[in-house]
């Protein structure tokens, strides 16, 4: 029987009713002990990391949990956390760089509601991550609702329903049917798995609207070492007679500061070369660009690749490497 470590904490999956609202309660065993059907499925051990709400993760949480598993890669044949939902895109994206080309699955899972509702999602999340867990599924995913999403595509979509998270720019890895599991892509890490224990949380999202002054983005600049600009589209930046965003960001990058293109639409990705608006940018600003990246996924690795370096073409080079198939198109 396999060994897996069950490493919880918190989210709406181990959360209680209480006076003001939902609250993470439960601890890993109490979860664990509500699905007894998981002891016919592997060993587990249990570790209780946190118990907050997802809300309140931040990128040390995501450092100290690759740590643990880093602790403990040789201990388990496979690793599930359960973790609140609001932010388990971003954790999964953070420990797809953190823990690179695992051979061990390492399944992120959690519900909608809580494992002691009448009606919950909590128990098959936790059988089919177990399932998962078990199985020669290699590397960061989310398994929930049936589906199973790479580490690096996953968002969250759904605020209520079930199937809460979607796949973006790329398939899902497998579905599971009634505890089998139908596998659509396989993968398998050539290179021995890798750990990084460092992140670089001077990183900062700006959100473009009609209309908006580049105010904002020089104080998200002057903030941080990287700022990620959703745009519209396919990508371009406005320039109205009262905001230079060009001029702007021409203004910081000359100071060291990188700036990533990506989109506020979740399908499909950007592609600043379309239209004039966007046409010119990257050779006049020196401003990166995320095309199929989601910006969970953008989020982490760039805050991954400038805890490493910050020269500017070391920094170019490793954004546009693919790692857990986070970017097909470049
Ligand atoms: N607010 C909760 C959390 O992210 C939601 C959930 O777990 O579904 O911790």
């Amino acid at each position: 029987m396999k060994n897996i470590l069950l490493i919880g904490t918190g989210g709406t999956i181990a959360s209680g009713v209480t006076a003001e609202g939902l609250a993470p309660e439960l601890s890993s065993e109490e979860l664990l002990r509500q699905v007894p059907g998981i002891s016919k499925i592997c060993r587990v051990d249990c570790r209780q990391l946190f118990a907050i709400d997802s809300t309140n993760m931040t990128p040390k949480h995501w450092v100290e949990l690759a740590h643990t598993i880093h602790r403990e890669y040789e201990n388990y044949d496979g690793f599930v956390i359960t973790h609140g939902t609001d932010t388990m895109a971003y954790t999964a994206a953070a420990l797809s760089y953190l823990i690179q080309n695992s051979r061990k699955p390492i399944v992120l899972t959690g519900a909608q509601k809580p494992i002691g509702f009448e009606t919950t999602d909590s128990r098959m999340n936790m059988t089919d991550a177990f399932l998962c867990a078990t199985q020669d599924m290699p590397g960061v995913q989310i398994v929930f609702n049936g589906k199973v999403i790479i580490g690096s595509r996953a968002c969250k979509t759904h605020s209520k329903s079930f199937q809460a998270f979607s796949s973006i720019n790329y398939p899902y890895l497998a579905v599971l049917q009634d505890g089998r599991l139908l596998r659509y892509i396989s993968h398998a890490p050539t290179e021995p798995v890798r750990f990084y224990d460092q992140l670089n949380e001077r990183v900062g999202v700006l959100k473009l609207i009609p209309g908006m002054q580049t105010d904002v983005l020089d104080y998200l600049l002057e903030k941080n070492d990287a700022v990620i600009i959703e745009s519209f589209g396919v990508g371009g930046l406005p320039s109205y007679d009262y905001a230079d965003f060009y001029a702007c960001i021409r203004r910081h990058t000359k100071k060291g500061k990188l700036v990533v293109m990506t989109t506020q639409v979740s399908n499909e990705g950007s592609d600043l070369a379309v239209y004039h608006v966007g046409h010119r940018l990257k050779s006049e600003t020196g401003v990166l660009e995320a095309y199929d990246m989601t910006t969970e996924a953008v989020v982490a690795k760039v805050m991954w690749i400038l805890a490493q370096t910050t020269d500017f073409e070391e920094v170019r080079k490793r954004f546009y490497t693919p790692v857990a198939c986070d970017l097909l198109y470049n």
